[in-house]
C-alpha cells in the first residue's frame, strides 16, 4: 500500500504559485436544490498543501509548500471577485480544506466573509476530520448560506483504507451528520475508478453504492469525478495494473444512473472528457450530453455511434 512517503516522492515538479493570487477562477451556472438555474463563481485560491496526501490527488500541484501568508487569502477573494462578475453562489476551491488552519489562517475568516457578503450560498471544500467548530463559526460569520464538500471518495472496503484518506465511512457519516445539525449544506465528491478496484463492472457498482450511502449520509448532492493518473503514483499502478481509468461509457452509465436514486442533486465531472474517450466522431455530442445533464438533472437521450458498444467496451 503506498504511504506518502512513496506518493510525494514519485511526484512530478509542483507549478510556480503566488501566495496573494488564486491560480484560476470561473464562472458558470449549476441548478441550485431546487432545480433552478444559478451563477456561480469559482476562485481556485494558491495556499498551503494539503496535510493528508491521498494516492488519487493531484491537487497538490498549485499549491505553497509552506503555511500560507496572513492576509494572503483575503487578497486573493478581492483580487479574483474584481475579475468575475455578479453570482448568486461562490465556490473556494482550495485544493484541500479550508479549514486547515496553515493553509486558510483563521485571522483572515472575517475579511473573507465580508468580500462575500453578496453571495447566497458559498461553498468550501473540507475533510471529513476537519469539520469542527471553525466549520458552524465560518457559517455564523457569512451572510448566505454555507456548503462544506467533503471527500467520500470510495466506500470499497479494501480501496478506501488504501487511498491514504484517512477516513472511514463512519467518520464520513459523523461529519455529514454535525454539517447537517448544524444547517449546513453537504456535498460529496466520489471517485469512479479508484485505484485498487480494476474490474470494470464492479467500479461500476461501487460508485453507486458511494452515491448511495452518500445520500444516506443526509448529503445534498454528489459529485462523480473520473479518477485520473498524472500525478505519479497513479502513473506508477496504471503501470502495475493497480488502477484502471474508466471510460466515458462507464461514466455515462453511473451517471444515468445515480441520477435516477432521485434522492439528490448528481453532477458528472466533465473535465478533461477527452482522456477517457478514443472515438473523435462522438466525444464533443457526448460531453455536451453530460454537461446538458448537470445543467437539468435528468437523463437525457444517450448518443448514438458505432463506437459505443457496451458502456464497459465503448469508450
Ligand atoms: S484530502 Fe483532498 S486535497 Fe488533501 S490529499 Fe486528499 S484528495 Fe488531496
Ligand atoms: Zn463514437
Amino acid at each position: 500500500m503506498p504511504d506518502s512517503q512513496l506518493i510525494t516522492k514519485l511526484r512530478p515538479p509542483k507549478k510556480s504559485v503566488d501566495p496573494f493570487r488564486p491560480y484560476g477562477w470561473l464562472h458558470e451556472q449549476e441548478p441550485g436544490p431546487d432545480g433552478r438555474l444559478v451563477d456561480v463563481n469559482t476562485l481556485f485560491l494558491t495556499n498551503k498543501e494539503c496535510s493528508f496526501k491521498c494516492v488519487m490527488c493531484d491537487l497538490w500541484k498549485d499549491t505553497l509548500d509552506e503555511p500560507t501568508p496572513d492576509g494572503a487569502i483575503p487578497e486573493q477573494v478581492r483580487f479574483g471577485l474584481d475579475q468575475l462578475p455578479d453570482a448568486e453562489m461562490i465556490k473556494l476551491y482550495n485544493n484541500g480544506n479550508f479549514f486547515d488552519k496553515k493553509a486558510i489562517p483563521p485571522g483572515g475568516h472575517e475579511k473573507i466573509a465580508r468580500l462575500l457578503d453578496g453571495y447566497s450560498t458559498v461553498l468550501v471544500e473540507n475533510h471529513p476530520k476537519l469539520c469542527n467548530q471553525s466549520v458552524t463559526d465560518f457559517q455564523k460569520q457569512i451572510c448566505g448560506q454555507l456548503e462544506v464538500a467533503m471527500g467520500l471518495e470510495s466506500i470499497h472496503p479494501d480501496v478506501l483504507p488504501r487511498l491514504n484518506k484517512q477516513i472511514t465511512k463512519t467518520d464520513f457519516r459523523k461529519a455529514s451528520e454535525f454539517l447537517i445539525s448544524n444547517g449546513i449544506q453537504t456535498r460529496a465528491f466520489i471517485l469512479l475508478n479508484p485505484p485498487f478496484l480494476t474490474d470494470p463492472r464492479k467500479n461500476i457498482e461501487w460508485c453507486l453504492k458511494a452515491v448511495e450511502f452518500a445520500f444516506d449520509c443526509g448529503i445534498g448532492t454528489c459529485s462523480i469525478i473520473p479518477t485520473r493518473p498524472g500525478n505519479g503514483i497513479m502513473d506508477q499502478l496504471l503501470e502495475d495494473e493497480d488502477f484502471v481509468p474508466p471510460t466515458l461509457g462507464a461514466l455515462e452509465e453511473v451517471f444515468d444512473r445515480a441520477l435516477q436514486i432521485g434522492q439528490g442533486r448528481v453532477f458528472a465531472d466533465t473535465w478533461d472528457l477527452e482522456k477517457f474517450s478514443d472515438c473523435p466522431y462522438c466525444i464533443e455530442a457526448r460531453k455536451n450530453r453530460l454537461h446538458n445533464m448537470n445543467l437539468q438533472q435528468m437523463v437525457l437521450q444517450p448518443v448514438k455511434c458505432s463506437c459505443k458498444r457496451s458502456p464497459l467496451e465503448g469508450r
